[in-house]
């Protein structure tokens, strides 16, 4: 898969594009990352302006849709998706997340200032990917993130399947709670079950700490999610933990 970046600072790249997994990644041909200046499309030969004012008035300036379309005619091939990242677009999410690991090529925007000339976004982008409801500075943070989400679940990106396969979001809930040793730190111990070599009670038990996970901090994944009676007595229990003052006992 080939990710293209489109940026006025491809600096902010360069740790980046060596570090950690996406890193093995480039290095071992997994992913292809490549990275265009913005400002190289500039028709300003001076200062390389590629911003403008903003028509009707307002704070900030605009990315110049003709430097845009100049700098997309250069990478641009065919079956190439375009994603602008913007904060008014699309909120990223494991759906979609797994939609753009079908695609070959992906060119993403990063903008700055203000963001883009509209007609840029109309004529030319096929995508419009938000990471969350606030505003950064520049778009690059958020396509290094869509980069990281969408390239390790790539086959072969990450050391083994199954990491990725039981993690938050896979199975539309959150992952859950992780121990590693010392058995005991700071008065708290693992729980027991996770040393009993019992298979199937360790299976329930990482089944239960998800929902527990889910219900605490993201309950709105459970509404869609078909329980069994063991599960929804389970979810039964957290709700009397934290709202009634009882405490399992096993
Ligand atoms: N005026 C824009 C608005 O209110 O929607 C915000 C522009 S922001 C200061 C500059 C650039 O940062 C955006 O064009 C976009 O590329 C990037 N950016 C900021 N917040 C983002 C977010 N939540 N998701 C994706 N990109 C974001």
């Amino acid at each position: 898969m080939r990710f293209t970046v489109v940026t006025l600072f491809p600096e902010l790249f360069e740790k980046f594009l060596y570090t950690g997994v996406i890193g093995k990644a480039v290095k071992n041909g997994g992913i292809e990352i490549k990275l265009v200046n913005l400002r190289d499309f500039s028709e300003d030969r001076g200062y390389k302006r590629v911003d403008d004012y903003v028509y009707g008035g307002g704070p900030g300036m605009l990315i110049n849709p003709v430097v845009l379309a100049k700098s997309l005619k250069s990478v641009k091939k065919r079956g190439s998706r375009v994603v602008a990242l913007t904060p008014k677009g699309r909120l990223l999410n494991r759906a979609i997340v797994d939609q753009y690991t079908e695609c070959r090529d992906i060119i993403l925007y990063c903008g700055r200032y203000e963001g883009y000339d509209e007609r840029f976004l109309i004529n030319h982008v096929d995508d419009r990917i938000s990471i969350g409801d606030y505003v950064l500075t520049g778009g690059e943070i958020p396509a290094m993130l869509f980069i990281e989400a969408v390239g390790r679940k790539i086959k072969g990106v990450l050391g083994s399947t199954e990491s990725a396969s039981s993690e938050s979001f896979e199975d539309y809930i959150l992952e859950e709670s992780h121990y590693t040793r010392p058995e005991k730190y700071s008065g708290d111990s693992v729980p027991p079950v996770l040393i009993s070599g019992h298979h199937k009670k360790i299976k329930n038990w990482k089944r239960a700490s998800s929902l527990r996970n889910t219900y605490i901090f993201r309950p709105e994944l459970l509404k869609n999610l078909k329980l069994n009676k063991e599960e929804l007595k389970e979810l039964k229990q957290i709700y009397k933990e934290r709202y009634c003052g009882h405490h399992k006992t096993d």
